[in-house]
């Protein structure tokens, strides 16, 4: 499914800035925006763009040219929404009145389509991926995450008080290997690749030698993790080899993720890395979750303390959740995250 970029959201909170006369920070969902003073009220309704929104360069939105403007790959021209700090606060994303094309709009409407935005797409690397073999498998899920500020009002479990394990979120590139009836295959965020020696994908799979391994367990399973290293996101880890951090085991047959356990024992099996868990049993805080977690993710990387740590993905051990907190200090530095 595409991502819920622009929807009709409610004016939860609207608090003061300090030293700021003209602007103030208002919250919706679990996002903190700066908005002009006196354009919204509590519980007012307002279309909410969230940052890695690409809007299109029409007249409404030419403010934003001086620091938004980008050119896509495909040659869109629009403007992106990033993370911005204004006077000491945090804002993400955009909030406008609704338009009068959409007066009927109730709380929770996904407006991404009726008002053509589209999600940033930052240009692609040089020839990472190499040749495509197909769309990405439809019997595996993809490895999007939903950000903590949209899961904790959108999501239907109340993660308050739950007990779940935290891996380091890595910045590198999704990746996907799997066997199924005999067939193995490796694949990107959204495609699956064509085997191929010079693509980093499958440089990796032989590295680990992941064929063999999977074969080995002679089940219908998916491994998914993160590409890293020289050459990918600027190999912000400082690694030597590219190799794969997994996170995600997949039981293809059972059409469900393992748990925490599960996974944990299969990599140990097959000797195969997994991304540095940072906590193996930790309740949630029962109140504040977005702002304890979003503070909880900023720290350095575990793979190399120089490095700033992107962010957490936090799941369940007992309950079924799992969403990332990105670290709002990673976010302010990175030119090509939002
Ligand atoms: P984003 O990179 O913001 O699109 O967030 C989702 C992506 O985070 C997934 O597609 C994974 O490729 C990646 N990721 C990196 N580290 C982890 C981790 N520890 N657990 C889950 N996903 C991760
Ligand atoms: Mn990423």
């Amino acid at each position: 499914m595409e991502r819920k970029l622009a929807s009709i959201v409610r004016i939860l909170d609207v608090h003061p800035i300090a030293g700021a006369d003209a602007i103030v920070v208002a919250t919706v969902k679990g996002w903190k925006v700066v908005v002009k003073k006196n354009e919204f009220a509590v519980g007012d309704l307002a279309v909410y763009y969230e940052i890695d929104s690409f809007l299109p360069a029409t007249p409404q939105f030419e403010f934003l040219r001086p620091r938004c403007y980008k050119k896509m790959s495909d040659g869109r021209e629009g403007f992106r929404l990033k993370t911005v700090k204004l006077r000491g606060q945090i804002s993400q994303g955009l909030l406008t009145p609704i338009p009068a094309s959409l007066s009927n709009a109730v709380e929770g409407d996904d407006v991404t389509a009726v008002l053509n935005v589209v999600k940033y797409e930052p240009p692609i690397p040089a020839q990472l991926a190499g040749e495509i073999k197909g769309l990405f498998p439809s019997f595996i899920p993809k490895t999007d995450e939903e950000r903590i500020q949209n899961y904790i009002t959108e999501s239907e479990v109340d993660v308050r008080g739950q007990d779940a394990y935290i891996t380091e979120k890595l910045d590198g590139s999704s990746f996907t290997a799997y066997i199924r009836n005999n067939e193995f295959g490796i694949c990107s965020r959204n495609l699956e690749l064509k085997p191929n020696d010079d693509n980093a994908f499958w440089q990796a799979a032989k590295f680990l030698n992941l064929q063999d391994k999977l074969a080995s367990l002679d089940r219908n399973i998916a491994l998914q993790g993160e590409l890293v290293g020289p050459g990918v996101q600027g190999n912000l880890y400082a690694l030597k080899n590219r190799t794969v951090y997994f996170f995600t085991g997949y039981d293809i047959d059972a059409g469900r993720r393992m748990t925490f356990g599960e996974l944990k024992e299969v990599l140990e099996l097959l000797k195969l890395p997994m991304v540095p868990v940072l906590e193996y049993s930790y309740v949630l805080p029962t109140e504040n979750v977005v702002e304890n977690m979003l503070a909880y993710a900023e720290a350095k990387s575990a793979l190399n303390p120089k490095a700033d740590r992107e962010g957490v993905v936090v799941r369940g051990l007992t309950q079924e959740f799992s969403f990332k907190a990105i670290s709002n200090k990673y976010l302010l530095n990175d030119p090509e995250l939002s």
